[in-house]
């Protein structure tokens, strides 16, 4: 796999696409955010009208070729980057992001995606799944209350009406069914670094990371 690995893990509204793509733009890395592959099967298996609970119904995958370039999402040649962000998407991709078939899949994808080149991938289970070999894993926190906030104001900056405390809940939700199933959870990679990023602005965390691959490229040697 050459070239330099970053993998950012961690909880809903962590910042982690943010602050990815921010760190990718200044080292000229490509981005991958993983979370937009799972929210394009979820919008598809809803515009399927499939039985979401049902795991063998999520073979269209079979037919169709998801990907992530420049910041934008696509199903075949269909770009998806504003239609993955609706509350029913929202609502059910940690239901379709559970199912074995459905992560072997993507996570197939993904670490094609992440084979050539310098990469910065974020996610749940990049650290720990998807590149257990990155050069530098990050696993980024803030407490649930800031979580929220940058949340909400993201929705309200976008037209987006929903109350802090529905913002809240569904965050908590989401958090609880992501890091409790069973096919790779969210979960800190042993040997990732934690970063809460609470009382940080985003320049802070995206120059700290930035400092810490400087670190480990000169560990090791490259
Ligand atoms: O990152 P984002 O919040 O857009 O991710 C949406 C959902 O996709 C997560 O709540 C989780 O259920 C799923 N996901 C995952 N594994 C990843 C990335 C996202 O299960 N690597």
């Amino acid at each position: 796999m050459p070239g330099y690995k970053l993998a950012i893990d961690g909880p809903a509204g962590s910042g982690k696409s943010t602050i990815s793509s921010i760190i990718a733009k200044k080292l000229g890395w490509t981005h991958i955010d993983t979370g937009a592959m799972y929210r394009a099967v979820t919008l598809l298996a809803i515009e399927f009208h499939i039985d979401l609970n049902d795991e063998a119904s999520y073979r269209f995958l079979e037919s169709v070729q998801i990907h992530y370039d420049n910041n934008r999402i696509y199903i075949n040649d269909r770009d998806v980057t504003e239609a993955i962000r609706t509350e029913a998407v929202t609502q059910n991709v940690s239901l379709a992001s559970s199912f074995p078939y459905v992560r072997q899949k993507l996570v197939e994808l993904q670490q094609i995606a992440a084979e050539n080149g310098n990469i910065v991938m974020d996610g749940r289970d990049i650290g720990t799944v998807v590149l257990p070999h990155a050069d530098l894993k990050i696993f980024l926190t803030a407490n649930v209350e800031e979580r929220a906030q940058r949340r909400y104001k993201e929705n309200v900056k976008k037209g987006k009406q929903a109350h802090i405390s529905q913002v809240i809940e569904d965050i908590v939700i989401r958090d609880q069914k992501d890091s409790t199933r069973k096919e790779s959870p969210l979960r800190k990679a042993s040997d990732a670094v934690e970063l809460d990023t609470t009382f940080l602005t985003i320049d802070q965390v995206v120059n700290k990371i930035i400092e810490l691959t400087d670190k480990k490229e000169i560990n090791h040697g490259v």
